[in-house]
């Protein structure tokens, strides 16, 4: 089926939709991004992920071409437009495309920003088989940049990452920096020890993730113990459980960590749990 997707300001079908040669998204990955999941028709965290973008947009200095009022439409629209129940919108803002290719950025009132949305149908999303049998992850070093507080289109490390995984015969890899572990290729990392959650502070050097965010203070309100700190890959490897969380896998959980399994190898007690606590909780807000 031929998508519907949005680009600057147009509703096009897909095979029509062009972005010029000089975007700096594309020279040069000036860009930013986000994904919100899509469930029963309705965004999952909005606002949350509309926050976030603003955020990346002011730290890069990047103007934004649309208002959120407007960018609520838009997503309404492709969900309307492609009939998606469950899935994602992918969410773009580059740099523009000036006429020429320069360091320098362009003048914003003369380039303007350069914005795209698709979808991505994505049917079963919340009743994955993964999450029944949970993921393995290896651990490799992570030689990510110093802002991975903004959600930049810089991708090629997590993507060799997913491709070390791969190659491993697993599912995704857990980056360590300086023997700590930071996050996911493209989500965040918690273990479990007792009862309780243990998952890296927020700082430059992980992204501040929506579901994170969401996850802790269902969590809290559920009165489960969390506690933000720094852990090793060997700590991980003696933990009760672990497990993931993103917009498109929202709670996953991780029965093994560099070949050393978790507990009895299959998902625990409490990310299963926080898994039902998320969806059910965050479909209240979806709009
Ligand atoms: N960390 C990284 C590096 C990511 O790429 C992502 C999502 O793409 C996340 C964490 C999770 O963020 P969110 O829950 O907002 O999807």
């Amino acid at each position: 089926m031929t998508r519907t997707v949005y680009v600057n300001g147009e509703y096009l079908p897909e095979t029509e939709a062009k972005v010029s040669i000089f975007d700096r998204g594309f020279l040069m990955a000036d860009g930013v991004y986000e994904v919100t999941s899509v469930l029963g028709g309705k965004l999952i965290d909005f606002d949350g992920h509309a926050v976030r973008l603003q955020r990346s947009l002011d730290e890069l200095e990047m103007r934004s071409p649309i208002s959120k009022d407007d960018l609520l439409e838009v997503h309404r629209e492709l969900v309307r437009a492609n009939g998606i129940e469950e899935g994602m919108i992918y969410l773009q803002i580059t740099r523009g495309a000036p006429d020429d290719r320069d360091f320098v950025f362009p003048d914003p009132d003369t380039t303007p920003s350069t914005i795209v949305l698709f979808t991505q149908n994505k049917p079963g999303l919340a009743a994955s088989p993964a999450a029944q049998e949970g993921i393995k992850v290896i651990s490799i070093e992570d030689v990510r940049w110093g802002r991975r507080d903004i959600k930049t289109v810089q991708l090629l490390y997590p993507s060799m990452g997913k491709m070390m995984a791969k190659k491993a015969g697993v599912d995704d890899a857990w980056l360590v920096e300086d023997g700590f572990v930071t996050e996911g290729t493209s989500n965040n990392a918690y273990i479990v020890k007792g009862n309780k959650i243990i998952t890296r502070a927020l700082s430059n050097d992980i992204l501040h993730g929506i579901t994170r965010a969401a996850v802790l203070r269902f969590a809290q309100e559920a009165q489960m113990e969390v506690e933000e700190r720094n852990f090793t890959i060997e700590e991980a490897m003696q933990a009760d459980e672990a497990f993931i969380t993103s917009a498109s896998t929202f709670v996953m959980p991780v029965v093994e960590i560099d070949g050393a399994q978790l507990g009895d190898g299959t998902p625990g007690r409490v990310a299963p749990r926080l898994r039902e606590l998320y969806l059910e909780e965050s479909m209240k807000t979806a709009i």
